[in-house]
């Protein structure tokens, strides 16, 4: 039987285990839209909130989408092992402050990270038991429609985006899930099924 400790009410219809969920898949594919969906509708579900050395997009918010620092604040962490997990991506650092995370599984309660592929293959390391799902799009040609029609983005950036993303396609084999992103609403439903559902040993009540 499930431990109701490690369980919360959930206004989505079901109730939510412990234990850390790592969405990755490449730069364009959705991943962060679909988090904001999670935001929105599912509050029982905690997202951590990663530091970065890139600008904020109109409409971020210091603290909500990201930490936003500079190259020697995010070096300092990296150093002083503050990060969970860090990569390099696209010109920038992004990594995962260890600490709330480390809490949230104290706590008991459900976590979601949203990273790149490098740094879910080092949550692979740190939490052996975490749940990795690889959002994939439609197709290639629909990852080069979102990625080219970001505006926000300049030429040469969305250039390095696209390369990193054919490598990043590569690693789908190492995830234990892929989604497909046909539509925001059915990921975040199978993403929160995912996080939501019984282990194999632990019949549903
Ligand atoms: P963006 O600049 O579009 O917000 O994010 C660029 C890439 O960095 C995305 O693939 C996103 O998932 C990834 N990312 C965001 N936060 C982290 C993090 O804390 N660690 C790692 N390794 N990647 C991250």
């Amino acid at each position: 039987m499930a431990d109701p400790a490690a369980t919360t009410g959930s206004p989505c219809g079901v109730p939510v285990p412990a234990g850390l969920t790592v969405l990755s898949g490449p730069s364009g594919v959705g991943k962060s839209t679909v988090v904001q969906a999670i935001r929105r509708n599912c509050p029982q579900v905690w997202l951590s909130v990663s530091v970065t050395t890139r600008r904020p997009r109109p409409g971020e918010l210091q603290g909500r989408e990201y930490f936003f620092v500079g190259e020697r604040e995010f070096e300092d962490m990296a150093a002083s092992g503050q990060l969970l997990e860090w990569a390099r991506f696209a010109g920038n650092y992004y990594g995962t402050p260890r600490e709330p995370v480390a809490k949230r599984l104290e706590a008991g309660g459900p976590g979601l990270l949203e990273l790149d592929v490098v740094g879910a293959r080092q949550v692979r390391l740190a939490v052996p038991d975490a749940l990795l799902v690889f959002l994939a799009p439609p197709s290639w040609d629909e990852l080069v429609r979102r990625l080219t029609g970001r505006e926000t983005e300049p030429p040469e950036v969305i250039g390095r985006r696209l390369e990193a993303a054919r490598a990043e396609l590569r690693a789908e084999s190492e995830f234990d899930v892929t989604l497909v992103n046909t539509s925001v609403k059915d990921v975040c439903a199978q993403l929160v099924a995912l996080m939501t559902a019984q282990p194999a040993d632990q019949p549903a009540e």
